[in-house]
């Protein structure tokens, strides 16, 4: 499968979950790939599995998304290994939910600064290549949470829908120069992140049963079913697509009662 031949990726927070299967399904289409992470062992290890699966080009770099100059670092990493950046997708995220009123002030410091100035990093150390160069995809990983609210989830939808506020903005910003900027909207997808949510819960069991009975299909995502959305979005096959998000949440969104 070639849909992303001879194109250089950066994938953030690609050591596991969403971000692991994207950078899998990147190398797979083709792509020299860039595992930008903040535990260094973790983006080798799965760096390793990814080149035994598909041979290809496959780089770890141990990358803090809410510093802008280890960011930068791994972007230039990237380019002396690769060449030139042609994707960039912004993955790395964690879930801060909070009640308002009790929320700390490192709480809302500590959400904002890696849901959304850890992609506004990612953007400003691309962006001067891409607008360059005249070609350029990013993608940012945005959630449900970007258009809808749970309470008692907060300041994360906060965070999230600044994520797609960036999204539109530089996408309009950097269009005339071919640079497309979009966001995919997952839904629950089964990750580390969604397993340490149910293990935090009164009954982990009871709170996966329920999660799962919210479902239109009655199942959560799988992180593969997203790295599809990166790849079609990354790839050439989605030229005017732009400044926009993609859900991928089996339809849960859509859903008016629970
Ligand atoms: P995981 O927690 O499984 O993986 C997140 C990865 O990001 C981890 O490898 C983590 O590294 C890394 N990371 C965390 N902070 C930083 C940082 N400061 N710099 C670099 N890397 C970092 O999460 P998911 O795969 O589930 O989530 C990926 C994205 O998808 C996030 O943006 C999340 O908000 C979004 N999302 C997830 C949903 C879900 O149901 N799973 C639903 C909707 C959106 P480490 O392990 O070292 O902390």
């Amino acid at each position: 499968m070639t849909r992303l031949a001879g194109k250089t990726a950066l994938i953030t927070g690609a050591g596991r979950g969403i971000g692991a299967a994207i950078a899998y399904a990147f190398a797979r289409e083709g792509a020299a790939v860039v595992l930008a992470e903040l535990d260094l062992d973790t983006a080798q290890q799965t760096a390793e599995r990814i080149v035994s699966q598909t041979g290809a080009r496959v780089l770890a770099v141990r990358t803090d998304v809410t510093q802008a100059a280890s960011v930068q670092h791994a972007v230039s990493e990237a380019e002396r290994a690769f060449g030139a950046l042609d994707v960039l997708v912004n993955n790395a995220g964690i879930n801060v939910f909070c009640d308002p009123l009790t929320m700390t002030d490192d709480d809302w410091r500590r959400c904002f600064a890696v849901d959304l100035d850890g992609v506004w990093n990612g953007c400003r150390a691309v962006l001067p290549g891409m607008v360059e160069r005249g070609a350029g995809s990013i993608v940012n990983i945005a959630s449900t949470h970007s258009f809808k609210i749970i309470p008692g989830c907060f300041p994360y939808p906060v965070a999230k829908h600044g994520v797609i506020g960036l999204t539109r903005a530089l996408g309009i910003e950097y269009a005339p120069r071919n640079v497309r900027v979009n966001a995919i909207a997952p839904g629950y997808i089964e990750t580390q992140l969604t397993h340490d949510w149910w293990n935090e819960q009164a009954d982990p069991a009871a709170a996966r049963q329920a999660t799962l009975d919210l479902q239109p299909m009655k199942r959560i995502g799988r992180p593969e079913e997203v790295a599809m959305t990166a790849v079609f979005l990354a790839s050439d096959e989605a030229p005017f697509i732009n400044a926009t998000c993609i859900t991928v949440d089996g339809g849960r969104s859509a859903l008016y009662h629970d």
